[in-house]
């Protein structure tokens, strides 16, 4: 048995519907632009450039439900309301039917983001990270094995703030299907149990307050909550 100089850290991991069994999380990977309006609202071209990615640290999750706090180091706090795919299989240099039978599971996510701190990286060609890799920036409900629901490729994606909508998409917008997503991924990474992935947000992408109450349900895979607390 080994021995550390400090406890190891608690494995990250998120409920699963059903079962007390929870899925253990080894890597977050998260679509930058994957629904034509949000690419443009964003400012670019989506016409089917390849996907591009950006890492969460699997320590970054937050359980839907939950009250988080106003990050540090913003004035720009966006909320991203996304489908995130969990796999079940090792997949690697996949095919996208190879891909899709490497999916296990579906919930609904917020991808959180320090749009001010992402707009400057941007700008100045440095990494995305302290935009988008930070604590508690990966919000996540219960995980809905597809063995129950099936692979949804069609079906409304939505958030509200405070009981105004804000974001309206649907899953068959995505530029990039889910099967196309892993398929792409793993071409540069070993892919397996334990691997999430943010599968981008529609349009209408927008700032939050302390005290604000998030509301977002994807049809077919599950409702989130998320309130914002003061901050820290
Ligand atoms: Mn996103």
């Amino acid at each position: 048995m080994s021995d550390y100089v400090f406890p190891p850290p608690p494995q990250p991991s998120v409920a699963v519907r059903g079962t007390s069994a929870r899925y253990a999380v080894s890597r977050i990977f998260c679509v930058g632009r994957n629904y034509a309006a949000h690419a443009r609202e964003m400012g670019s071209d989506p016409d089917r450039e390849p996907p591009f990615f950006f890492c969460k640290p699997a320590s970054a999750l937050a359980e839907s439900g939950s009250t988080i706090p106003y990050p540090p180091g913003t004035t720009n706090y966006h909320y991203e309301m996304e489908l995130v795919i969990a796999l079940g299989a090792p997949v690697f240099k996949a095919t996208p039917e190879q891909a899709a039978a490497s999916i296990w599971g579906y919930a609904a996510g917020l991808d959180m983001t320090r749009r001010d701190l992402q707009n400057a990286a941007k700008a100045t060609g440095r990494p995305w990270d302290f935009g988008k890799a930070f604590e508690q920036s990966a919000v996540i409900t219960e995980l809905v094995p597809a063995a129950e629901i099936g692979h949804p490729v069609a079906g409304a994606i939505t958030l509200a703030v405070n009981g105004e909508e804000q974001q309206r998409g649907d899953l068959s917008d995505m530029i990039w299907r889910t099967a196309e997503v892993v398929a792409n991924l793993s071409q540069y990474y070993h892919l397996g149990p334990g691997d999430l992935i943010y599968t981008g947000t529609p349009e209408g992408v927008g700032p939050v307050q302390p005290g604000d109450r998030l509301e977002g349900r994807i049809e077919g895979v599950a409702r989130l909550a998320l309130t914002i607390g003061a901050p820290e």
